[in-house]
Order: structure tokens, then C-alpha cells, then sequence
């Protein structure tokens, strides 16, 4: 009787030793796995706002015309989505390389543009604002898609100045595909940004490449 109860318990012991190895082991597989997976996932997008194209070609931008909506001493800004703006959303990013395809931290930046109904303001600062590269040369936009206005299809006008010292260069960005791109004698296919639908709303990337 003895004997059998002691035999019971030992295998009794056996099985729960064994179960108990068998689960340890099992959840040590499952914490593995919840380990890796957590590593092994990437970041899921860019931080919003920044530039992740990094293509230049090392061309210099053309220069363009200033046209004459231009208001100096813009204040230093860069959101332009005020409210009762007119004209679609659209987050603009993009680098600022010199001819090396080097990044330019701390360039200088003015915009100016019309609203989406081709307006500007002349007494104000609404779609005005200048910037600075940051450390990786990247600037950001959020700003309004231009509309037209008599005799111009839609543009973006930007002084870029690389550093001190460095001259001045005022130039235009073109919307792809706008219907008067071909017909306004400013347009150049070198300065076309292609808005596309991104995570956050409408987006766009340009990379500006000046002379330092
Ligand atoms: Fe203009």
C-alpha cells in the first residue's frame, strides 16, 4: 500500500515537472517572438513633415522672375494654413543641396503664393513666411495649392539664399500637370512638383539645388 502511494506521488511529481518545463518553455518562445517582432519593425513612416527623398541631380534651379506680388521682411514661419484660407491643403518638404549634392543646413528660405483662388495678399502676410533649413537641410511647407490668376499658371514663388555670403536666388515651383503650364513662357519642367494623396492629406517633395 506503501510502496503504491509512493509510486503515485513520484510519478505524480514526474508529470507535473514535466508540464511545468514544457510551459516554461512555451512561453519563453512566446515572449521571443513578441521580442523580435517588436525589433524587427521599422519605424512605420518618416516623421511627418520631413523630407525622405533624398534624389538631386546636382543641377542648379533656373532662376525666375520675382514677379511683382513680392513683400520683403516676410515673418519667419512655416505653416501658412490659416484658417479661412482658401484653396486645398497640401504639405510641401523637400532638401536644399549645393551642387555636390551636399545638404545645406541653415539656408535661408522666403515663400510667397497666391491662395487657391489665385489671390494674394498684398497688405498682409498670409501665404508669407521664410525658414531655415534645419540640421539635415531639410525644409517643410504646409501651405495651400495655388490657384491661377490671368495670364500665369499656378506657381509657388521662393528666394533661396544658401549661406551668408551667398547671392540671392528667386525661382518658382510649377504644379504637374496644370492645364497652363505649357502656355505661360515662365514655366520650366525643371521646378514641377508632383502632388500626390500621402498618409496626412495632399503632399510633395522638391529638392532645391543651389551654388552655395
Ligand atoms: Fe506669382
Amino acid at each position: 500500500m506503501n510502496n503504491k502511494l509512493i509510486l503515485f506521488g513520484f510519478i505524480f511529481g514526474v508529470f507535473f515537472v514535466i508540464g511545468y518545463l514544457i510551459l516554461g518553455s512555451y512561453e519563453m518562445v512566446q515572449d521571443n517572438k513578441q521580442q523580435s517582432t517588436s525589433e524587427q519593425s521599422p519605424s512605420p513612416v518618416m516623421q511627418t513633415g520631413l523630407a525622405s527623398d533624398t534624389s538631386c541631380d546636382g543641377q542648379a534651379i533656373p532662376s525666375l522672375t520675382e514677379g511683382p506680388y513680392y513683400t520683403p521682411n516676410s515673418p519667419e514661419k512655416t505653416n501658412f494654413q490659416e484658417e479661412g484660407i482658401p484653396g486645398e491643403k497640401v504639405t510641401l518638404t523637400g532638401y536644399v543641396f549645393d551642387t555636390d549634392c551636399t545638404p545645406i543646413a541653415n539656408a535661408w528660405l522666403d515663400f510667397w503664393q497666391a491662395d487657391g483662388s489665385g489671390e494674394y495678399d498684398n497688405s498682409g502676410y498670409k501665404l508669407r513666411g521664410h525658414q531655415y533649413t534645419d540640421s539635415e537641410g531639410r525644409y517643410t511647407l504646409q501651405t495651400v495649392i495655388p490657384g491661377e490668376y490671368p495670364g500665369r499658371t499656378p506657381h509657388i514663388h521662393f528666394k533661396i539664399k544658401a549661406s551668408e555670403g551667398s547671392p540671392v536666388i528667386t525661382s518658382q515651383l510649377f504644379l504637374q500637370g496644370a492645364a497652363q503650364n505649357q502656355s505661360d513662357p515662365i514655366f520650366s519642367e525643371s521646378l514641377v512638383i508632383n502632388i500626390k494623396e500621402g498618409e496626412g492629406g495632399k503632399e510633395s517633395s522638391y529638392n532645391i539645388v543651389v551654388s552655395r
